[in-house]
């Protein structure tokens, strides 16, 4: 196994910022002196509670408890084992990696299958991308189709390292096979048929995708993950989706259809005030609004949009304009988008162009530019009248019994707002754009709600998942009272190492184990501060509690007493259960005893006179 130098740990984590690595995935806002603010990534949430303190190094969720440094970010935010989360900030901060003498350096064979698979995706978009621009049959016929046919430049296939996987696909193969990936990772990397029984060979590798333009797919953090294969005349006739004018990566084990959106990775860094996200649906369109310098496109990976894809958004705006084919298909997909999008919290426009019955966006920004999406965002619609314009078109002509149907329909998307003040607005807007009266759209609403509370009422409750309630901390209150001293009153330490007897602290909880090892360090003059304390750090459990006690403001009036308390609690638990035993034992001349009555006596004297002993940090021996 591979060790890295726990220096290279320590300059790693004084170089690299930690808001710059959070804001890879949360949007950050001030939050008061040097801290920042932002939606937490680890759970589900509309105000953000998730801290980050730049200047420490830690973050810490008050809604879910969860804590930790930049490591601990990077590894639960992309699952990575340490050295690979190391590994991972060296390379995306150009910082290098040492490994201690001996141990090797990073190996096939220590890489996660994740990783492995992430690094074989790396390297195939570099094969498809070299194809493509290759001069030779395939890579003149891909970019004669992507210039020519689609009039993209050159310098956009550069930036989005668009590929071609020729007609027989077989240079794939035969190139992952030279970079001497495992076997698992060919097999599970979704880019080759692979029969489950087969050894892995050149003969057994059939590539997936053959005679395709290919658009690496991106994660919210800019890794290729998967590809989108577009039908070319190159497209050989027993390929077994021939038909299907795009083929995407299957799932895998770092792909997950309904978690993705395409152009995220580069899209939420242009989004912010004045500047929504815009949802296009395919890969392609993302890229023309690219190409004309709207940068915050993205796209849905596959057809119908997910939960998980509008949660992911959020985290970085909630400010979504729609740009849907205006046809029918294009219109119910909008109507089953928009209660998620709701529930998800996210404002909704809907862009359209006046008189128009059909616009193709990749068509639209082609022919006109960033300036046409000036004017579609003139025309745009808000959700409830896009809503009620889909569910009744014409609403002067319409009957009284086609209203209120309609005002049903539009009731259930309204009633997954969450805000009161939302969903009153929304049904004012409804009323108005439905030509109902006011006051009996409310009516109705109300009792649309009332209705769906029975039904809900009526069904057996089900797991609702909810954010887990911070840990208790109840049975080592002290422990963690002394190691709070310990990290914010350091000139306590010390003598604090002198009064407490190791064989007082718990050492079986994570608190203890710390502040054991802390003490140590303070008696020994060799307490390095609290914003080094790395090397001193064993477990993911004990680095979490650590920041979540530097995030605590201890509002003790005084230090010192809280350390004479918590000192007497340690002394009350260390030693009163032994006296409770002694005076059993001699209170019942029946039992058993294991020394005899007269140094049970002294030890019970001895026993109170400690307890009884004023508690004081000074007297240090
Ligand atoms: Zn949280």
């Amino acid at each position: 196994m591979p060790v890295i130098k726990p220096t290279c740990v320590r300059d790693l984590k004084l170089r690299v910022n930690l808001a710059d690595v959070v804001a890879r995935m949360v949007t950050l806002r001030k939050a008061g002196g040097a801290r920042l603010k932002g939606l937490c990534p680890f759970h589900n949430e509309k105000t953000p509670s998730f801290n980050v303190d730049p200047d420490k190094g830690y973050y810490h969720c008050f809604g879910c408890g969860k804590s930790g440094d930049i490591i601990s970010f990077v590894r639960e935010t992309e699952q990575l084992n340490f050295s690979e989360a190391v590994e991972a900030l060296g390379k995306r901060f150009g910082i290098p990696i040492e490994y201690e003498e001996g141990s090797g350096g990073p190996s096939t064979a220590d890489r996660t299958l994740r990783q492995e698979v992430f690094d074989l995706h790396d390297a195939a978009a570099e094969h498809y991308f070299q194809a493509f621009k290759a001069k030779d049959t395939t890579g003149d016929a891909m970019r004669h189709l992507w210039i020519e046919q689609r009039r993209f430049t050159a310098e956009l296939a550069d930036e989005f390292k668009i590929g071609a996987a020729d007609a027989t696909g077989s240079g794939l193969g035969a190139a992952m096979m030279r970079r001497k990936f495992s076997e698992e990772a060919l097999r599970r990397c979704g880019l080759f048929f692979v029969y489950d029984d087969a050894a892995i060979t050149l003969q057994s590798l059939r590539p997936r995708f053959r005679g395709r333009l290919m658009i690496p797919i991106r994660d919210h953090q800019g890794r290729v993950c998967a590809f989108t294969a577009r039908q070319t005349d190159l497209t050989p006739a027993d390929d077994p989706a021939k038909d299907a004018k795009y083929v995407n990566s299957p799932e895998t084990p770092i792909f997950t259809k309904g978690n993705l959106l395409f152009n995220l990775d580069r899209a939420r860094t242009a989004v912010g005030e004045g500047k929504p996200f815009v949802m296009v649906e395919g890969q392609l369109d993302a890229l023309r609004c690219w190409s004309v310098g709207l940068k915050t496109a993205i796209a849905p990976q596959g057809t119908s949009i997910t939960e998980g894809q509008l949660v992911l958004m959020r985290r970085y705006h909630t400010q979504v304009e729609c740009f849907f084919d205006s046809d029918g298909a294009g219109q119910k997909a909008a109507l089953r988008f928009l209660p998620m999008a709701l529930k998800a919290g996210l404002e909704i426009r809907f862009l359209t162009l006046a008189g128009d019955s059909k616009v193709d966006p990749d068509l639209l920004f082609l022919e006109r530019g960033l300036a046409a999406y000036d004017e579609v965002r003139r025309g745009a619609q808000s959700a409830m009248v896009f809503a009620c314009r889909a569910a009744l078109p014409d609403p002067p002509t319409a009957s009284a019994e086609l209203k209120s149907r309609a005002a049903q329909t539009v009731f259930e998307i309204i009633a997954n707002a969450e805000s009161a003040v939302t969903r009153s607005e929304f049904v004012n807007e409804t009323a108005a754009h439905l030509r109902l009266p006011l006051a009996a759209a409310h009516k109705d609403f109300q009792t649309f709600l009332q209705r769906q509370n029975r039904l809900a009422a009526a069904r057996p409750p089900g797991a609702v998942p909810a954010a887990p309630p911070p840990t208790p901390h109840t049975a080592h209150t002290s422990e963690r009272d002394l190691l709070l001293l310990c990290l914010h009153f350091e000139a306590i330490g010390k003598p604090l190492s002198h009064s407490l007897p190791h064989d007082w602290i718990d050492l079986s909880h994570p608190a203890g184990a710390l502040l054991n090892r802390f003490l140590g360090e303070f008696e020994h003059d060799l307490w390095p501060g609290k914003d080094h304390l790395e090397n001193l750090l064993e477990t993911d459990a004990e680095r979490s509690m650590v920041a979540s006690l530097l995030f605590e403001t201890p509002g003790f009036e005084d230090p010192l007493k809280v350390a004479q308390e918590g000192l007497r609690q340690l002394r009350t638990r260390a030693l009163e259960p032994r006296l409770r035993q002694i005076e059993l034992a001699l209170a019942n001349p029946h039992a058993e005893i294991e020394s005899d009555p007269i140094s049970l006596l002294k030890e019970r004297s001895e026993l109170h006179r400690l307890l009884r002993q004023p508690i004081s940090l000074a007297a240090s021996a």
